[in-house]
């Protein structure tokens, strides 16, 4: 048993000051109080619950920021020339190179306060798109990465059979496939079999978009995967891939999914950017959740999500990092926010109640539904029986420090940066600088590789 004390720590709806907090050897809270008789550790910081990640593909993480410039011969440049460095990349990396990637980011997501990542994850085939001898080779990658520095890990391995509505792949999406249900559903198996290897690791399973697979597959591979496993889709990211859903099906992206499977809470889906007024209402009803990803969707001209108009109807939203363009969850929470603002011309979009706090709910809302993403059911914060999974924040920051607890969690996410961030603690155990840091050298000797391939 350890027992660390906090000047504060945020429970759903109060604030613990001081805060003891007791662990047992696996970092499970034993008990919260504000008092404390014999030994304990002190962090001069503030615990909220870990920010959670819900979508990552870690191998992007080697070319965020590499690609801010004009493609050759270009004009203009968009997600889909964007799309085809990314596939430059995906086609080169071996599974060493990816542990690597892999370690270096999700190291930098425990320094920024993430505890858990969902990754969304597809390429799954060596270079000349045969199977490696474990189906789930890259996966395991993922895993090991993640076990490596300590971040909890959903592994969402990603069935994708297409190039495009009714088109077959393309050479460059070798890599990817799964041709039918059946070799979808073995790698799902051996990725699950793959997140034996570390507890802090579960499964999802996912589709990469409607363009990827053809209809009748996603049905049927949607039927097959149990209940409760989390789903993760991409959905309706480009007005391109609307319209050639419109042209393929007759029906919108989200139309299409709500009136072909049987979405649910346990839907993801990641983006939505494109919408109209009964696609929201119907994902709202069917208590699916979307996952936003601000800085990536800003970085490659996405759209802007109608948040506003979701929230309203009480939609459920989780945030993610997908290319890593940014990786400070008070970032994405304040592009999401700000985009909502310079739309609508107006303050405070989220707050539908006189003295509600937009930081309060965009922090809560996050957390919440984040953990839903990666198969957690867990709405407390800091509960008994549950790990100790924190963000600590440092309590002596110029504006940390003299704001009052109503107003805290605004003044981090709409004021401050990751030099905030005091620590981050993952069951119990404080995450050091010094283990961030030995990924590097890896990590350096793999870009320069992938740059000479
Ligand atoms: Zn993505």
């Amino acid at each position: 048993m350890k027992t660390w004390k906090f000047d504060a720590l945020l429970q759903n709806n109060t604030w613990i000051t001081p805060a003891f907090v007791s662990v047992d050897n696996n970092g499970v809270i034993k008990s919260i109080d504000s008092q404390h008789q014999g030994e304990f550790h002190t962090i001069k910081g503030i615990a909220l619950p870990g920010y959670q990640n819900a979508h990552s593909h870690a191998f992007q993480y080697a070319m965020a920021g590499t690609a801010e410039h004009l493609p050759k011969g270009a004009l203009t440049d968009d997600f889909w020339s964007w799309r085809e460095a990314m596939y430059n990349l995906a086609l080169n990396v071996t599974p060493e190179n990816v542990r690597a990637i892999a370690t270096m980011l999700y190291s930098e997501m425990l320094r920024h306060g993430y505890t858990s990542v969902t990754e969304f994850h597809y390429v799954h085939h060596d270079t000349n798109g045969e199977p490696y001898t474990n189906l789930a080779e890259m996966g395991t990658q993922l895993i090991t990465a993640a076990k490596e520095v300590g971040i909890k890990i959903t592994l969402v391995p990603i069935f994708y059979q297409m190039g495009d509505f009714g088109k077959p792949a393309s050479k460059r999406q070798r890599r990817f496939l799964s041709k039918t249900v059946e070799d979808y559903l073995a790698l799902y198996e051996k990725s699950q079999e793959a997140c034996k290897s570390y507890c802090g690791a579960n499964i999802g399973a996912g589709i990469h978009s409607l363009r990827a697979v053809c209809d009748k597959d996603i049905i049927s591979m949607l039927s097959q995967i149990p209940k409760n496993i989390p789903r993760h889709i991409h959905v309706s990211e480009q007005q391109k891939e609307v319209d050639s859903c419109i042209a393929y099906f007759g029906q919108r992206p989200v139309e299409w999914l709500l009136n072909n499977t049987d979405i649910n809470e346990n839907y993801h889906l990641v983006h939505a950017t494109h919408l109209n007024s009964q696609e929201i209402s119907g994902i709202c009803k069917s208590k699916a959740q979307v996952v936003l990803c601000p800085s990536t969707e800003g970085n490659l001209g996405d759209g802007l999500f109608s948040l506003r108009d979701f929230w309203k109807q009480g939609g459920r939203w989780s945030i993610g990092t997908d290319s890593h363009i940014g990786l400070n969850p008070m970032e994405e929470l304040r592009i999401l926010d700000y985009g909502q603002r310079l739309h609508w011309q107006k303050r405070n979009i989220l707050c539908n109640k006189e003295g509600e706090d937009s930081g309060e709910l965009a922090f809560k809302e996050s957390i919440i539904s984040g953990r839903k993403a990666m198969g957690n059911d867990v709405k407390d914060f800091f509960a008994i029986g549950q790990p100790l999974d924190a963000v600590i924040i440092d309590s002596s920051h110029p504006l940390i420090a003299p704001t009052s607890k109503e107003r805290l969690l605004s003044t981090i996410i709409y004021s401050c940066d990751v030099s905030a961030i005091f620590a981050t603690m993952v069951n119990g155990n404080l995450i050091s600088e010094n283990s961030l840091q030995k990924c590097k050298v890896d990590f350096f000797k793999t870009i320069k590789e992938l740059k000479n391939r």
